[in-house]
């Protein structure tokens, strides 16, 4: 499974908190949950820190561990990346730092995939039928109460109720059954032309913008990943509305899209 090609770009004016990495036959990508106003999450340590932990972690476990189930990969890493934090972090506050994961691994026979909140795994067929997997938890909490000031988001106290939490939502970082309540699949390796993994930064070009994952393959045919990065901040710019979405008008971008062999 090899690279074809890749990028990630930090939200205009931030810190990038997105990553990706790429081994032999896997590729991951990874998306910090920033924090919230006013709250550490009992953590002293910047979400681009977790993020480079879990990286390290997921990586080296895809790379030493092929024939064991991504759930286990992950959680084992959730737990070291934990261990890093040391005594000065309290890992049971329910807004801890973490982050939402895409990982696609090609089996030799199958190709696999894991994905955890605002990541996507979209597998292109040979016909170019395009089929993405979603986490939609996140945005299908009832009764879900919004605030709305420097960005629009979920007030703090309601997510500490949600996080982590059956009937919520999961992010990787300070619970390791996370990686058990992660969407996962496989389809033989034969029915894949190509896979994109990217974080939400991409894919609120289908989920705000109305594109298909077919016009993205074809937008990303045309210009790369770096041209899909620049099609989703025209997007942004050119929004109408942009205080209708919960969450950042910019977000960090990240993709790679990967060959199916
Ligand atoms: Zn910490």
């Amino acid at each position: 499974m090899r690279v074809i090609d890749a990028v990630t770009e930090a939200a205009p004016g931030s810190d990038n908190e997105d990553l990706w990495l790429a081994g032999d036959n896997w590729a991951l990508v990874l998306d910090g949950a920033g924090r919230y106003p006013g709250e550490s999450g009992g953590c002293v340590h910047p979400i681009t820190w977790v993020v480079a932990r879990l990286g390290e972690h997921i990586a080296k476990n895809l790379d030493a561990r092929p024939t064991d189930r991504l759930t286990e990969l992950v959680r084992d890493a959730v737990c070291a990346t934990m261990a890093n934090h040391g005594p000065a972090c309290d890992m049971s506050d329910p807004l801890s730092p973490g982050a939402a994961c895409a990982v696609a691994r090609h089996t030799g026979s199958h190709v696999e995939w894991l994905v955890v909140a605002d990541c996507a795994v979209v597998i292109e067929d040979p016909d170019g039928d395009c089929t993405a997997v979603i986490d939609d938890r996140v945005d299908r909490l009832s009764g879900a109460p919004v605030t709305t000031e420097r960005v629009r988001t979920y007030r703090p106290d309601y997510v500490r109720t949600v996080r982590n939490k059956p009937e919520g939502f999961w992010v990787l970082g300070a619970v390791p059954e996370a990686a058990d309540h992660a969407l996962i699949g496989s389809v033989p390796a034969a029915m894949v032309k190509r896979v994109l993994i990217c974080s939400d930064g991409i894919s609120r070009l289908t989920e705000r913008y109305d594109w298909t994952w077919r016009q993205a393959f074809d937008r990303f045919d045309q210009v790369g990943a770096k041209g899909l990065v620049k099609a989703v901040r025209k997007a942004e710019d050119t929004d109408v509305e942009p205080t209708r979405w919960r969450g950042k008008p910019h977000d960090d971008a990240t993709a790679v899209v990967l060959s199916g062999r």
